[in-house]
This record gives structure tokens, sequence and C-alpha cells, in this order.
């Protein structure tokens, strides 16, 4: 396929150097933002050769070479509240929404279950795909369903909470359906009442250094990150990957065992009744 052929928003031999946090300078055969369904629908249409990359911010990505195929970045935006009762508000955000700037949204309109989630890069998109998760809260604490796009089958399914099989930075979308779908809008449920999560970490301590008396959820995604931006710089500015090891899990049995050795290791009981621990403050 010769360039003049294609149509205009699609690139050819295209450098994902500005794509991807790390600034590898790998480059894709296709490249092309899409801004709908409808869009989405007319690329894969053209079938172009060669496996598809759906890209979001380009924070979980780690390209080791050329990427011989057609790479799809997400940039379906919007921010809808669906619906709401007493206790929570459903809102939909498009897949291409930067996270951070969702949770702020989230947080001014006084809609609580995100702020322990601050400042994590990356698009909405790409939240359920590993069931981001930080300082105590995991996506799957707030999704409610999410619409993507079989790219096979060119057929669109909702997946509940359920049928996403969440686990620890885990999801169907790593396992089972990897490269299968993509991902459209993810509705997410807020509560109208704060419960604040701040047993995890040095939130409790940052919050009481910021000296807040009265607990809010902004105060809560303030602490997050100030910690964060103490502990990481900002991808923006030098590329880094965040940290990307997970927290074991382990019986408490060997909790116990580790801690004659270590004294000081940091660990949090899990609902299946071990433990996860981590070496970090
Ligand atoms: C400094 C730093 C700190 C971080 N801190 C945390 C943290 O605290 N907790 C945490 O959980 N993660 C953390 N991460 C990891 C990262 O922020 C998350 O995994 C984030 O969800 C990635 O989003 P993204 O849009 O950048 O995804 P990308 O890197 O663009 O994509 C990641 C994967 O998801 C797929 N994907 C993306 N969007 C879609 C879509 N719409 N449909 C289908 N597939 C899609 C891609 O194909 C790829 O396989 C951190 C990363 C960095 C660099």
């Amino acid at each position: 396929m010769k360039n003049g052929h294609l149509p205009v928003a699609i690139q050819e031999n295209i450098s994902l150097k500005p794509y991807n946090s790390f600034g590898i300078d790998a480059q894709a055969s296709y490249f092309t933002p899409f801004r709908s369904e409808d869009e989405l629908e007319e690329i894969l249409a053209m079938s172009l050769p060669g496996p598809v990359l759906v890209l979001g911010g380009g924070s979980n990505l780690l390209f080791t070479k050329d990427f011989n195929g057609l790479v799809l970045k997400n940039e379906i935006s919007g921010i809808t509240e669906l619906h709401e009762d007493s206790e929570y508000v459903y809102v939909r955000a498009g897949a291409g929404e930067n996270w951070h700037q969702f949770v702020q949204y989230s947080i001014g309109r006084g809609w609580a279950g995100a702020e322990n989630l601050s400042l994590i890069p990356g698009n909405v998109g790409a939240t359920p795909m590993q069931n981001i998760g930080a300082y105590g809260v995991e996506i799957e604490d707030i999704f409610w369903d999410l619409e993507a796009y079989h790219i096979r089958e060119k057929r669109k399914v909702t997946f509940t909470n359920t049928d996403c099989e969440f686990g620890y930075r885990e999801s169907v979308f790593k396992k089972k359906y990897r490269d299968q779908f993509v991902i459209l809008n993810v509705t997410y449920r807020f509560h109208k009442h704060p419960r604040f999560n701040i047993s995890y970490g040095a939130i409790a301590t940052e919050l009481e250094r910021m000296g807040v008396r009265d607990l809010s959820i902004v105060a809560v995604s303030q602490a997050v990150m100030n910690i964060r931006r103490s502990k990481l710089p900002d991808p923006a500015t030098i590329a880094n990957a965040g940290s990307f090891f997970k927290n074991p899990e382990v019986p408490a049995a060997k909790l116990e065992e580790l801690r004659i050795k270590y004294p000081g290791i940091i660990a949090y009981p899990l609902l299946n009744g071990n433990v996860n621990w981590r070496q970090d403050g």
C-alpha cells in the first residue's frame, strides 16, 4: 500500500516516540487517531495488513521494536452523567479522556470513589485493562460497565463488572480477550456520600501534615497527589515507568516469618485471608 492511496487519516511509517511515556522511537507501519465508533468501523473496514494495537496515553507500553501493523490512537472524548439514585451517580466517559482530568472533574462535582486514584497516568479506556489501583482502591470499586468493539467480529459488546473478571492488576482484556476489543467508553458509579479510604500508605500522615481537620474528597486527592509527586517525577517531564512491580500476596503466617528478618515490613490484609505486602512506605 502506497502513500496517496490511503485516506488522509491513515499515516504510514510514523514514529511512536511522542505516544509512549518511555519515549521509545519505534515506528508503526500505519497510525491513525479515531474519535468515534463510526470512525473506528471505517478504519477497520480497510483491512490494513498486520496486527492492531490500541493506544491510550502510552504510559504502560514498552516498544522493543517497530510495530508492523496498525496503531489506533483512541481519542473518543465526552463525559455524560447517565442517571443517579439516592446513593450513586452513574457517569460515562469516552475512552480517550485523560484519567486524571476525569478524576478531577468527578471530584469537582462532589462524586466520591476515584480520589485515591488521582494522578495515575493514562486514559479512561485503559483503566479496566489492568484494573488500575493505588492507595487501597482499584477501578473495580467504582466500575459499572463498558462498551467495547470486537475487532474481528465487528460488533459492540457491553461488559459488566463481573464480565471483566477483575483481579489484582488483571482483567479479561489481559487474558482471554487480549488484543480482541477496542474499549469505547467506560461507565463509573460514584458515591454521593463519600466513604474515605485513608488507611493505606502515607495518606493519613500526609493529611495530618497538610493540617486537614475535615476530611473531604478534595483533601484526600491532594494528599495522594502530594505523595505521588514526592515519589516519582512526572512522566511528561522525565520518561519513567512508574512502578510496574506487583505487591506479592502471601499467607499471613508467611508474613510473620518475614517480619522476623525484616521488622519494618509493611503489609495490608486481603479479603481472602492473605496479606499483601510491599517494601516501600
Ligand atoms: C509514572 C507512572 C505511574 C503509574 N502509576 C500507576 C498506579 O499507581 N497504578 C496503576 O495501576 N498503574 C500505574 N501506572 C500504569 C499506567 O498508568 C496504567 O496502566 C494506565 O491505565 C495506562 O493507561 P494508558 O492510557 O497510558 O494505556 P496505554 O499504555 O496506552 O495502553 C496500555 C494497554 O492497554 C491497551 N489499551 C489502552 N487503551 C485501550 C482501549 N481503549 N481499548 C483496548 N485496549 C486499550 C493497550 O493496547 C495496551 O495493551 C503508572 C505508569 C506510570 C508511567
